[in-house]
């Protein structure tokens, strides 16, 4: 192998920086001719690239982001559109390409390879924490601080006035986010899409409880993966929930969606540290003339997966997590 790409997709995450800037420095030094594809499979169908060197990453190893930009891009799910990409590598001379990003990601990484005959190596890059074969995705555990630091202010004025707050985190199809941040900012209530939830039960009855025991704050932790469940139930989104929470315990309740302030920031030393180790197995392995695989973070050791059955794992969040957040939280 002497040419290969690296490109982001999907979901930006911080991490993401520091992972190219191992994948570029592994590639030269290792004598590996690399280019930066920008904007995902969008650049690699319209061949928008350029040849990255050692100072090509200089200074990004902290910022949040991705220096490559990400697009959504409904046209490489098409034939034509992996024909294109392939003829764009082919024209390139590039063998091999690693996509950071989420499942979508790797379900394209593993097209181009198996059409195309490029090799692909899927790393995790995604804030949602959801890829099964891996414990911990580059950008999930700079999110979470980050959430935790927002939370942190909004309860300093939610406590002065003896309010209730109900903050919406991401987390679509996965509630790690809302769980964890629950857990780290004392929250009252935490609804995540993993676990059914009844209104009374799980926020008006503990929030009474704890009025009873003295407390006058509540924080509310929402999964955004919840708010289809809660409009089923005639709650269209945080908003409405906190008329909800105020009509049914007279608490004056507010609501904050975080939205893509979790996102961005400069990224926590974890996921530099994660980001650089997978970014770096991830041309290692091209270098071993392997394709489609995943790499993946598990009990802090570097793995990897071939990408079917990363794909068809299954991640289930630990329930006895939310256990101990209930029992401790009022
Ligand atoms: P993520 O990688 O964070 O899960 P997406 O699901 O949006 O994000 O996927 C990112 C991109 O990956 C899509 O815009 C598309 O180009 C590509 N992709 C997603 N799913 C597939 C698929 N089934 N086949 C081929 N490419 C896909």
């Amino acid at each position: 192998m002497k040419t290969i790409a690296v490109l982001t997709s999907g979901g930006d995450a911080p991490g993401m920086n520091a992972t190219i800037r191992a994948i570029v420095r592994t590639a030269v030094e290792n004598g590996l001719k690399v280019y930066g594809v920008t904007r995902g499979y969008k650049g690699l169908i319209e061949g928008t690239m350029k040849e990255m060197d050692l100072r090509s990453v200089s200074n990004i190893i902290n910022r949040g982001g991705t220096m490559l930009y990400s697009a959504r891009c409904p046209e490489f799910n098409t034939p034509e559109g992996i024909q294109k990409a392939v003829k764009t590598c082919k024209d390139k001379g590039i063998e091999g390409v690693v996509c950071i990003g989420g499942d979508g990601t790797f379900r394209g990484a593993k097209d181009l390879s198996n059409y195309g005959g490029i090799a692909c190596i899927g790393v995790p890059g995604t804030i949602d924490n959801d890829i099964a074969c891996c414990d911990y995705t580059t950008g999930y555990d700079t999110a979470l601080n980050t959430i935790v630091d927002i939370v942190d202010r909004i309860r300093d004025t939610t406590e002065s006035h003896d309010r209730c707050a109900v903050i919406e985190v991401m987390g679509r199809n996965a509630g790690y986010l809302a769980l964890n941040g629950g857990i780290a900012i004392g929250a009252t209530s935490i609804l995540i899409p993993e676990k059914e939830f009844d209104l009374d039960r799980d926020i008006i009855d503990r929030i009474k409880r704890a009025q009873k025991s003295g407390k006058e704050y509540f924080v509310v932790m929402v999964a955004e993966g919840c708010t289809d469940r809660l409009k089923e139930m005639g709650i269209d989104g945080v908003e409405a929930l906190a008329r909800y929470i105020q009509s049914r315990t007279g608490v004056e309740a507010r609501h904050a969606v975080l939205g893509h302030a979790q996102r961005g920031g400069y990224s926590s030393a974890k996921d530099r540290i994660i980001g650089s180790r997978m970014g770096n197995r991830a041309v290692h392995l091209l270098l071993e003339g392997k394709t489609n695989r995943v790499v993946a973070m598990q009990k802090d050791e570097v793995v990897d997966y071939d990408i079917n059955e990363a794909l068809d794992m299954k991640k289930s969040i630990d329930l006895d997590l939310y256990r101990i957040a209930m029992e401790i939280s009022i």
